[in-house]
């Protein structure tokens, strides 16, 4: 259907010279130029981190943070993560005590957030934190992002690279599908490793559950954080356009059946049950489910401990009735 809408546009439409929108280039030197490139512009850019595929903006220039919200269709009370290359970096924007320097040495980089003061003149434009006089920053394990920020020697804003509300992408192909028409490029480096957006940490709270695990950081969740606007925390987010069924023991009629362990699907999390593999897995499957021929999606338990904890976070808010 979408070739053919391509055709019948190309009759009318000069500008539909190609059906690839946004441009998909391989991980590589020639790739990361035209990215930084394309931010130094002003525009806005796919790029996968060691967590999900991020839609990386310069996070000081007000106008080019403005197209990330406007390519995802965010709705703008809704703060972004800002990456950059190292702790120093990271400093020059927040405002770090012993504790949050602590948590950065011992997991930066990787998929760890951390919820700081901003720093006055931090340079970050004020549609980056909505206006909070709080930042969330981190330094991302991943060469591809890592060699952007090199590259444009900038932070970069970066939430998930899909329209707001929607699956997270874990691939390439899942950014194109979600956001075609709207940015003109997406880097290519396969599979992101973790697969499940990064664990946020406010004053010593877990804010929103992710690869790094409360009990890996010694902290709990917090409970009450109603106030923190986190699109992490809305409702019904990370959302298939199916329903989608919870702790399912096996398939009624019409589902398709995401299984995990011992419950076998129509695909699987993990068969033998390794909730890292799991979580790695958890969007795509999700993105498989929703273009499958199936009316509606089930999928099997999934035991609350560990990334368990991040994992049914998601699928919670995935399930909720919009
Ligand atoms: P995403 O970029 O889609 O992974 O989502 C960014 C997450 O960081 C959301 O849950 C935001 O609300 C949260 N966040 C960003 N900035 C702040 C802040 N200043 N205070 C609290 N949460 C924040
Ligand atoms: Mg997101």
């Amino acid at each position: 259907m979408g070739s053919l809408l391509c055709v019948v546009r190309l009759r009318y439409s000069a500008s539909c010279v190609s059906p690839t929108n946004p441009r998909t280039l391989r991980y590589g030197a020639a790739a990361i130029a035209e990215a930084a490139r394309l931010i130094a512009a002003g525009q806005c850019v796919a790029v996968p981190t060691e967590t999900v595929y991020g839609l990386a903006a310069d996070a000081t220039d007000s106008r080019a943070v403005a197209g990330i919200y406007a390519a995802k269709g965010r709705p703008s009370f809704n703060p972004l993560i800002v990456h950059v290359a190292d702790l120093a970096a990271a400093e020059r924007i927040a405002v770090f005590d012993d504790a949050a320097r602590d948590l950065a040495a011992r997991f930066w980089p990787g998929p760890l957030t951390l919820v700081l003061p901003v720093k006055p003149d931090s340079g970050i434009a004020s549609l980056v934190t909505a206006g909070l006089d709080t930042i969330a920053i981190r330094v991302p394990n991943h060469r591809a992002m890592q060699a952007l920020l090199a590259a444009c020697g900038k932070p970069l804003a970066a939430p998930s690279a899909n329209a707001s509300g929607g699956i997270s992408p874990t691939r390439a192909e899942h950014v194109a599908a979600s956001l075609s028409g709207r940015i003109p490029l997406v880097i290519d480096d396969g599979a992101t490793p973790a697969g499940l957006e990064s664990t946020i940490v406010l004053r010593g709270h877990i804010l929103r559950p992710g690869p790094i695990t409360a009990e890996a950081l010694g902290l709990e969740a917090a409970e009450s954080m109603g106030a923190i606007t986190a699109p992490g925390q809305l409702a019904s987010h990370y959302a298939p356009t199916k329903s989608l069924r919870l702790n399912a023991p096996g398939r009624v009629d019409g589902e398709w059946l995401i299984g995990f362990g011992d419950v076998a699907g129509d695909d699987t999390l993990s068969a033998s049950g390794d909730m890292v593999e799991a979580a790695a897995n958890l969007f795509e499957a999700l993105h498989r489910a929703d273009a499958s021929s199936a009316s509606a999606i089930a999928i099997a338990p999934i035991p609350e401990t560990g990334i368990g904890v991040a994992i049914n976070d998601r699928l919670r808010r995935a399930a909720h009735p919009r």
